[in-house]
C-alpha cells in the first residue's frame, strides 16, 4: 500500500533580501561618519557623525537625511569623537527614538561631547543673529540642550565582547579599537547571516595608554577607515620634534601652543610632558596649563577609568594612572577667568587647548596672543582637516582670519602628525593581517588621497577587492 502525504505542504521560507549599505557621510572626507544598513525588518545606523570643516561640508549638516528618522531603529556608535556622533541630537530632533548602541566609556564620553556641541552651536547662532551674517532669521542651532538630553536618554550601554541582539534579527559584537577611550570597532551580523565590519577610527598599537586595537576577524562587507592611509608614521622622530620644538621655545624665552582636541589627544600630550618632566627636559619651572573645560572633564572619565582598571588600558599603568597624566606642576583652567589669568602672565609656558584644529574653543585667544610673537611655537598634533586654521597653519599660513581680523603668523608651527591616535597605512594593514578577504571592503573617512592610496594597497598587498565609495552610494552587504 503506498502512502502519500496530501496535507498542505510546507511553505518554503520567504527569501530575505539582502541588506543594503548606503553612505551617507565619511566619504571624501574624514567628517560626517554615517552608515546605514537596512534589512527586511532592521534599519541600524552606524555612526552619526557631523560634518566639520569647509562651509560646503559644515552646510551638509543642514541637508535631510535621504530616510525617515523615525524608521531607524537602532544607533551604533563606534566612539565619543564629534565627527563620529555628533549629529545625534539632530537625528533625535528629526523623530529619532530607537535606541543609542556603545561601550560604556563611550557613553559617558559622549555625553560631554554632546553637551559641549550644543553649547557651541547655540553660542553660534547667537552670534551669527548678533552680526546678521547668517541666510535664515533668526539663526537657529543645528540642535540644543534638550535635543541633546533626549539623545542621551537613549543610551544602552554593552560591553565589548559579547554579543547583543540590537534590533529584529540583528546581533551586534563590539571590539576594542584603541583610538581613545571607549573606542570600538563594530561587527554586525545581519538576518540573512550576512556580516559587515566599520573599523570606527582605527587606533595604533603605540597608544601609550590603551592596548593596541584587537584584530579584525573578517566579514563579508568591511567599512575601513583611512585618514592616514596615505601616510607612515614616523614614532620615534614625532616623539624627538615634539620635544625639539620645546625645548628650542622655552629657551627663546617663548610659549608653545598646543592646539589638542579634547578627548584623548590632550591625554597623550599630557603623557608625553609628564615623561619629559621625568626625563628632565622640561624644566619645573615651566608651567603647563590645560585651558579646556571639556578637556579636563574628560580627564577626569579618563582617570576614573585608571581607578576602575579598565580592560582597555595598557596593564602596567592602571596602577599610578594619575602619574601618568600628570606633568607636575601642571594648571588646570577651567573658568574664563583663569583663562585670562594665563594670557596676561607673559611668562614662558606650555599651554594645551581646544579645539583640536583651533576651529573654535579657547585655544583660538591664546593664538590670537601668540602668532605674532616668533619666540613661540605652535605644535600641531592631531590630524588638520582642509578648510581649518590648523591646516592652514601647516601649509605654512603667513595670517590667519580670527574673530573678524588677520593675525600675522610669525611664530613656529611645528607638525606632529605622528602623535596622531589613528593607525597609519603600514597599521591598517597589519590589523587587517590574517582576516579572511570580505566581498568588498570600502574605504571611507579619508580625504580623496588618503582613501585611494589606501585602497591600491589593499588592493595590491592583500589581493582584496577595495573601493572608494562615492557619497549617497548604495550597495548589498554579501
Ligand atoms: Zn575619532
Amino acid at each position: 500500500m503506498e502512502t502519500s502525504d496530501t496535507g498542505p505542504q510546507p511553505q518554503p521560507a520567504p527569501r530575505l533580501r539582502p541588506g543594503l549599505l548606503t553612505f551617507l557621510g565619511g566619504v571624501g572626507t574624514v567628517t560626517g561618519s554615517k552608515f546605514m544598513v537596512e534589512t527586511d525588518h532592521a534599519r541600524v545606523l552606524i555612526d552619526c557623525g557631523m560634518f566639520q570643516g569647509m562651509a560646503e561640508l559644515r552646510r551638509r549638516n543642514w541637508r535631510p537625511l535621504p530616510l525617515d528618522a523615525a524608521d531607524v531603529h537602532a544607533v551604533v556608535l563606534t566612539h565619543a569623537h564629534l565627527d563620529h556622533c555628533g549629529y545625534l541630537p539632530r537625528l533625535v530632533k528629526e523623530g529619532f527614538h530607537g535606541h543609542v548602541v556603545c561601550t560604556p566609556n563611550t557613553a559617558r564620553l559622549a555625553e560631554l561631547v554632546l553637551r559641549d556641541s550644543a553649547h557651541l552651536l547655540q553660542e553660534q547662532a547667537e552670534h551669527a543673529n548678533y552680526h546678521g551674517w547668517s541666510k535664515h532669521r533668526p539663526a537657529q542651532p543645528l540642535y540644543d540642550d534638550k535635543d541633546v538630553d533626549r539623545a542621551l536618554s537613549l543610551f544602552e550601554p554593552v560591553p565589548v565582547g559579547t554579543e547583543t541582539e540590537i534590533t529584529e534579527s540583528t546581533v551586534l559584537r563590539l571590539h576594542h579599537a584603541g583610538h581613545i577611550l571607549g573606542s570600538s570597532w563594530a561587527h554586525l551580523t545581519l538576518e540573512d547571516g550576512h556580516t559587515i565590519a566599520a573599523s570606527g577610527d582605527l587606533g595604533r598599537p603605540v597608544h601609550p595608554l590603551l592596548r593596541p586595537p584587537e584584530p579584525f576577524t573578517g566579514a563579508d562587507v568591511l567599512l575601513m577607515e583611512s585618514t592616514y592611509g596615505n601616510r607612515h608614521h614616523d614614532e620615534r622622530g614625532s616623539r624627538a620634534r615634539f620635544a625639539d620644538a620645546l625645548t628650542r621655545t622655552l629657551a627663546r624665552g617663548g610659549t608653545v601652543v598646543i592646539p589638542s582636541f579634547a578627548v584623548d589627544r590632550t591625554e597623550i600630550v599630557l603623557h608625553e610632558l609628564a615623561e619629559l618632566r621625568r626625563a628632565g627636559r622640561l624644566p619645573a619651572a615651566v608651567p603647563v596649563f590645560v585651558d579646556s573645560p571639556m578637556a579636563l572633564a574628560a580627564l577626569q572619565i579618563y582617570r576614573d577609568a585608571f581607578a576602575e582598571q579598565a580592560p582597555e588600558l595598557r596593564s602596567g599603568l592602571t596602577g599610578d594612572g594619575g602619574a601618568a597624566l600628570d606633568p607636575a606642576p601642571f594648571t588646570a583652567a577651567r573658568t574664563v577667568q583663569e583663562s585670562s589669568a594665563i594670557q596676561r602672565s607673559g611668562m614662558p609656558s606650555i599651554i594645551v587647548s581646544a579645539s583640536g584644529m583651533a576651529t573654535g574653543g579657547r585655544v583660538v585667544h591664546h593664538l590670537r596672543r601668540v602668532l605674532p610673537d616668533p619666540r613661540n611655537t605652535v605644535l600641531i598634533v592631531g590630524f588638520a582637516a582642509l578648510g581649518t586654521r590648523a591646516r592652514d597653519l601647516v601649509d605654512g599660513a603667513r595670517t590667519l582670519k580670527m574673530f573678524g581680523t588677520y593675525v600675522p603668523v610669525r611664530a613656529e608651527v611645528v607638525n606632529v602628525p605622528g602623535f596622531s591616535a589613528h593607525a597609519d597605512a603600514g597599521e591598517i594593514l597589519d590589523w587587517l593581517g590574517s582576516a579572511p578577504p570580505p566581498s568588498a571592503t570600502y574605504l571611507v573617512h579619508g580625504e580623496p588621497e588618503g582613501s585611494e592610496a589606501l585602497r591600491d594597497r589593499i588592493d595590491r598587498e592583500l589581493g582584496w577587492t577595495a573601493v572608494v565609495p562615492r557619497s549617497g552610494e548604495r550597495v548589498l552587504v554579501q
